[in-house]
């Protein structure tokens, strides 16, 4: 049941068919993991712990840095200089003081990935590095946790949804194989327009929603990009490899 103030705190939850209390309630005791809390990381925690979801686990190792503002909406000037998992933590308490929020302020290895993955109900992947992205696509396949990527760069966005727990999913490593000429580009080398962030991590966040909720998403297995300087969307879907290492049959 929830409390007389969570009635009131998820109300516009509560008016909606598809959520209503039995939803607010499967939101409240679902945990999720959060990796990175930069620019995508920023809005999908922001939204998850105002959405209520019962228990996060947010991993950052970095310090914040004032180039960082440009985009990352969970940090403001006075924490320049400070751990960024431990500023979230602070800024999502204040937030919603009615969720348990766990900081790892590390990076995560793929032995870390290991141990922490299999307790959660869903993986958000907001890193900003391809051999992190891997590492997590890995992990959430072997032990079926639904994985919400996305990633951004100048001004186009990507968002991918694999629900593991669905055995015809395919997975990262069959859109990126191990063998194919790596992307280089990052934002810090590159550059990044904030919003283009905002955007992509909202609908991880609303992807995230979704998926704890139970709803069918037809994102699964799909990979959506976003050109925000025409807005334009396009939207593929990614095959599964027969062959891929880490979801194939052979
Ligand atoms: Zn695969």
């Amino acid at each position: 049941m929830l409390s007389d103030k969570e009635k009131i705190r998820y109300s516009r939850h509560l008016l909606l068919g598809d959520i209503g209390e039995s939803g607010q309630l499967k939101l409240s005791q679902s945990k999720v993991l959060i990796i990175g809390l930069g620019g995508l990381g920023s809005p999908v925690a922001l939204y998850l712990a105002a959405a209520g979801i019962g228990h996060m686990l947010l991993a950052d190792g970095d310090i914040l840095d004032i180039t960082n503002l440009q985009r990352q909406i969970l940090f403001d000037s006075r924490g320049a200089g400070q751990p960024k998992a431990d500023l979230a933590e602070t800024r999502l308490s204040d937030l919603n003081p009615e969720i348990e929020i766990d900081v790892i302020d590390q990076a995560l290895t793929e032995e870390d990935l290991a141990e922490y993955i299999p307790d959660v109900d869903l993986v958000l992947d907001c890193s900003d590095n391809l051999e992190t992205r891997k590492a997590v696509n890995r992990v959430c396949a072997e032990h079926r946790i639904p994985l919400v990527s996305a990633a951004a760069i100048r001004w186009e966005g990507h968002l991918m949804l694999f629900d593991f727990r669905q055995p015809e999913t395919p997975c990262y490593e069959c859109l990126y194989p191990a063998d194919a000429t790596e992307p280089v580009l990052n934002c810090s080398t590159s550059g990044v327009v904030g919003p283009l962030l905002g955007i992509l991590g909202s609908m991880q966040a609303l992807e995230a929603i979704k998926l704890l909720l139970g709803m069918d998403s037809d994102l699964n297995g799909r990979l959506l990009i976003f050109d925000g300087k025409y807005h334009q969307w396009q939207n593929f879907r990614i095959h599964k490899k027969v062959d891929c290492p880490v979801c194939g049959s052979c």
